[in-house]
């Protein structure tokens, strides 16, 4: 049953930092109580201090290390005990900016564990809940290069256009079984995500870059207002409805039994 008065519990990965530190601080403005999962504890700790005395929410700390299976098996294991959880933020993840060429192949794969199967092992352990309780909210953070994996290291494109295609999968099968969903596409967001992809957000152009406060406010504003895709500084949507209609547009000649004429090939 929907309770209306208490919006319930938002478990949010990467809640140690950046992105992931301002959901807990708005989601707890909002009435949520919190499971915040990191693998530092002390920033884990002085998080949840500090909203618990500015907010009077609960707020759990679990540390877990998502790159590693027996952590990600404990985070499941919470999604799918804890009825309580009403909201998901799939928030944890890391980057690169050095070409595919040039990275080391270990790296990506560490990258991929985390951004890829974490995330969908999550997912996974979360969605059946919410559909029995009819209700839920599962937040993907994904980034603009899931549309534009020239500008960045390409693994990381990728592993971000994996989350966008399960996000746009998720909405098709949920669409009628109460639970929300959300991807959000953050163009460059001032946090130490650049630090650890190898390029100080500093060194960027500054016009392009948004401050984290404002990125995850523009995102709750879009998922108030109901968008299953949010890109924060895209000034017009009607630019990513477009984008929508040109991809569905593609569906009917996806899969045909003859090659297309311009190949000359076939009966
Ligand atoms: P951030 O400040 O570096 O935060 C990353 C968070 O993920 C931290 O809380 C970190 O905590 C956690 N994390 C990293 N590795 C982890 C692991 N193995 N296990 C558990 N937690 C782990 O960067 P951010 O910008 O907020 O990044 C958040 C999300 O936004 C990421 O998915 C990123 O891809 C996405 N994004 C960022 C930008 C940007 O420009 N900043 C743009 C588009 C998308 P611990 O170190 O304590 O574990």
């Amino acid at each position: 049953m929907t309770n209306t008065t208490q919006p319930g519990t938002a478990l949010i990965t990467g809640a140690s930092s950046g992105i992931g530190a301002i959901y807990a601080d708005r989601l707890a403005r909002r009435g949520y109580d919190l499971v915040l999962v990191a693998r530092n504890r002390e920033r884990l700790e002085t998080l949840a201090q500090r909203l618990t005395d500015e907010t009077g929410r609960s707020v759990e700390i679990v540390t877990a290390d998502l790159g590693a299976e027996a952590d990600v098996h404990r985070i499941e294991t919470l999604l799918r005990t804890d009825a309580s959880i009403t909201t998901l933020v799939n928030n944890a993840g890391v980057g690169a900016v050095a070409p595919l060429l040039a990275s080391d192949v270990d790296k990506m794969q560490s990258m991929i564990e985390l951004n890829v199967v974490a995330l969908t092992r999550l997912t996974y352990a979360a969605v059946p809940g919410m559909v029995e309780r009819g209700t839920g909210t599962i937040i993907n953070i994904a980034s603009v290069v899931a549309i534009s994996p020239e500008l960045l290291n390409g693994v990381y494109g990728a592993s971000k256009a994996f989350v966008l295609a399960l996000t746009r999968s998720l909405k098709h099968e949920l669409a009628d079984k109460g639970v929300r969903v959300q991807a959000v596409l953050p163009g460059a967001t001032r946090t130490e995500f650049w630090d650890v992809a190898g390029q100080p957000a500093d060194n960027l152009p500054q016009d392009w870059v948004m401050s984290a406060d404002d990125m995850v406010d523009a995102a709750l504003a879009g998922l108030d207002q109901g968008e299953v895709f949010t890109v924060p500084s895209l000034p017009d949507v009607a630019d990513w409805n477009a984008y929508e209609s040109a991809r569905t547009a593609l569906f009917p000649n996806l899969s045909r039994s003859a090659p297309a004429a311009r190949f000359g090939v076939g009966a």
